[in-house]
């Protein structure tokens, strides 16, 4: 099966080249040629496509997500979503223009990611947190989605079976962060009183009593006295019943969320694959002294979401700076920072490390308000738009770089060059969030914007 798009601005993904109105030829699932321009009268045996006005990428590689496998979700191991959910974040994922997702949802088998591989057209890889601490932090902040299967998994065996990366080690549900303050908080105070309280107002009684940087040491009555009030808990519940609501959720995870991390490091380092790590005040401290040690792991450790709206901008940019010192490279996550801002509503941290030169390698989504993220084709057209990188260089931070990050994450994919796999997006040059086309495999699995009947096997 052969295909042809031509006419449209083909940047290779590679970091530094954008050809204007050329052509890609695909054969048999794999790119046959990238060409200058493919003259008018020349003829093409197989399917056509029309891509001016358009512009002609690299499938996109989203290093950090959730959400898209069976299996225990979330460094919390939470209950598995239904297959029409993680099915369904797929189909957005793909919709969107990405066409490989590693999960960092690391309590999944990879039988799990199997699955969700075969199952969908999207390149579905998988990574571990089988680790002793980690299971203990996920068993002490949630733990509803563990199956005997996955108590028992290590990570040996989980790289043995195909993992590409340690991660995610560490969560906002195990660390206190934001899975706490949407779900765990919210959830012990509904219980309790019948009162039904927001994100916000579960954080700011959440740092009233540990601060920022989970620290029981921290207490601050008067903030507490504020918050419950305005949460309008402050008939229900004494301070010091919030008090011992909000550590009993928070801080039984901690400290071994923290141990996972540095287990995870060492694990990463004595089998040579990389390992990321959530970022995030709660994770300042331990990535600090991970980094500064003397002779360094020697392994791959990646910083994900730097621009973690729980550091304030310049801690973040503090934190990435070291990072980059220390050979940490660092991925920035959209969220939902850009269009719909349900869980960030504040894009300081993005742009200040963005605009840094060199600081953030790979760009991802992480899962955003029930998966409701922005598009990672939209964030590459974000960092163009602002200036932070050219638009060669904003797609090489979700292919080729990625691919170059994470080894296994995605083998002759991450550019349009002759011999690679045959991912390939078609999007509309003023708005990259119309995707047009998406091949995978050569094979079209998103036609005129909608799903084809190839997206799901
Ligand atoms: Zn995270």
């Amino acid at each position: 099966m052969s295909t042809l798009i031509r006419g449209g601005t083909i940047v290779t993904g590679s970091g530094n080249t954008v050809i204007e109105a050329g052509a890609v030829v695909i054969r048999d699932g794999r790119i046959a040629d990238v060409l200058d321009h493919w003259g008018a009268g020349r003829e093409f045996s197989g399917e056509v496509i029309d891509a001016s006005g358009s512009v002609v990428m690299p499938g996109l590689i989203n290093s950090h997500t959730h959400g898209v496998t069976p299996g225990a979700l979330f460094p919390s191991a939470a209950t598995a979503l239904s297959a029409e959910r993680w099915m369904g974040n797929l189909d957005r994922h793909l919709l969107a223009g990405t066409t490989t997702v590693l999960s960092l949802c690391g309590f999944a088998s990879m039988d799990d990611v199997r699955e969700a591989d075969r199952r969908h057209a999207v390149h579905v890889r998988g990574a571990t947190t089988h680790l002793p601490h980690c299971l203990h932090a996920a068993e002490m902040a949630d733990g509803h989605g563990l199956t005997a299967e996955a108590r028992d998994l290590t990570v040996e065996r989980m790289l043995d079976d195909g993992a590409v990366a340690i991660g995610e080690l560490g969560g906002g549900q195990t660390l206190g962060g934001g899975g706490q303050d949407l779900v765990y908080i919210p959830a012990a105070i509904h219980k309790a009183s019948g009162i039904p309280i927001t994100i916000d107002q579960a954080r700011r009684i959440k740092e009233a009593v540990v601060g920022r940087f989970l620290d029981v040491g921290a207490l601050n009555v008067g903030a507490l006295a504020e918050a419950a009030k305005a949460a309008g808990l402050a008939e229900a519940f004494t301070a010091t019943q919030l008090v011992t609501l909000v550590t009993d959720s928070v801080m039984p995870s901690f400290l071994p969320a923290i141990e996972g991390i540095r287990e995870g490091v060492r694990a990463a380092a004595r089998f040579g694959v990389p390992a990321i790590v959530h970022s995030a005040s709660a994770t300042a401290g331990v990535m600090r002294e991970l980094m500064m040690e003397p002779d360094g792991s020697g392994a791959t450790v990646i910083a994900a979401h730097v621009n973690h709206p729980s550091h304030t901008p310049d801690e973040a940019r503090e934190l990435a700076i070291l990072g980059r010192k220390m050979g940490w490279p660092a991925e920035a996550s959209v969220f939902d920072l850009l269009h719909r801002k349900h869980t960030v509503t504040t894009r300081e941290h993005w742009d200040l490390l963005l605009r840094e030169p060199a600081l953030i390698s790979v760009i991802g989504t992480d899962y955003g308000h029930d998966g409701d993220h922005d598009e990672l084709i939209s964030a590459v057209q974000d960092i163009v738009a602002h200036g932070h990188r050219s638009l060669a260089g904003a797609v090489s931070m979700a292919s080729s770089a990625v691919a170059d990050l994470i080894p296994g994450i995605a083998p002759g994919s991450g550019r349009l060059e002759a011999g690679r796999v045959a991912d390939v997006v078609v999007a509309r040059m003023e708005d990259f969030r119309d995707v047009q086309t998406v091949l995978v495999d050569g094979i079209c699995v998103v036609r005129d914007g909608q799903l084809t009947l190839e997206a799901h096997r």
